[in-house]
């Protein structure tokens, strides 16, 4: 389940135990959820969580930031989350998806702040895993997984080929934030059989870039919308590579971990689909 986590208090136990995973919308700590989400946010989650764990619930909580372009402090944000009780991080970078936001200067300013503060988690990731713990930071886990397993991807989120929105008319969509773009229907509800529902794959410059494989593509959305100036999707493209390139260089260590029996392959398994991009 995803949500904003402000009215699970108000949902029956009952219910919530059977949920595997609940995701929930809040970026770091306080002064930072509630900038970004309305003063309270942050008090109203975090109180709702204790609820539900007070009353067992031993699914994996995950916090789904959002990192808007203002603040590029990754790396103390999510130790935060770690710190609070959260099972596990995602988060992605609110960039590209609004064409009037984008401001060269502060955007470049951002990367490679924030460039520097994702080499410094991977930093934390890898003391974690000495230690026998990989945590569930999924971007790192997702995309370590497939150079650990040889393995090529497609989008990550499953967009458009094995994960689809449902709209409240019928209509299977390639993605729920492509609820009302026509070009996007796979099918409908009451016709289509879901081996046969239409697939969708990224275009331009993905189809030609070097890290297809390991990438995917980021967001089906943003490849097809193209809301950003050439520069600033070349921008994101480089915390993406970055990203990519910081975790190839530390594969020797992490197998090494491996072969000691530290930590196994297997801590990097997990359920492919549910909903985050991996990719920021
Ligand atoms: S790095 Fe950028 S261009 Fe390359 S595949 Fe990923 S999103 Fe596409």
């Amino acid at each position: 389940m995803q949500t904003n986590g402000k009215l699970l208090d108000e949902l029956s136990f009952e219910y919530i135990k059977k949920i595997g995973k609940i995701l929930i919308s809040l970026d770091g700590n306080k002064e930072r959820t509630d900038f970004n989400r309305g003063e309270g946010t942050y008090d109203k989650i975090i109180s709702n969580i204790k609820k539900i764990r007070e009353q067992g619930y031993d699914g994996e909580l995950i916090a789904r930031m959002t990192i808007s372009q203002d603040f590029p402090d990754l790396y103390e944000q999510v130790l935060f989350l770690i710190n609070s009780g959260f099972d596990s991080v995602h988060w992605q970078l609110d960039a590209g998806f609004y064409k009037f936001d984008f401001d060269q200067n502060k955007f470049s300013e951002f990367v490679e702040k924030y460039n520097k503060s994702v080499s410094k988690l991977i930093d934390f990731w890898i003391d974690e895993m000495k230690r026998g713990n990989v945590l569930k930071l999924y971007p790192f886990l997702g995309i370590s997984e497939s150079i650990l397993k040889n393995e090529k991807t497609k989008l990550r989120c499953g967009a458009g080929h094995s994960g689809y929105a449902i709209t409240q008319s019928g209509k299977i969509v390639a993605c729920p934030i492509m609820n009302c773009i026509k070009d996007f229907y796979a099918g409908d509800i009451k016709n289509s059989i879901p081996e046969n529902l239409k697939k969708f794959s990224v275009s331009s410059p993905c189809d030609s870039c070097s890290y297809l494989d390991l990438c995917g593509g980021r967001c089906l959305y943003w490849n097809k919308s193209k809301l950003w100036p050439k520069q600033g999707d070349e921008l994101i493209c480089l915390t993406i590579k970055h990203l990519i390139d910081e975790l190839e260089k530390r594969m020797l260590e992490i197998k090494k971990l491996i072969d000691d029996k530290i930590i196994s392959i297997a801590d990097f398994d997990y359920e492919k689909y549910f909903g985050p991009e991996i990719i920021p």
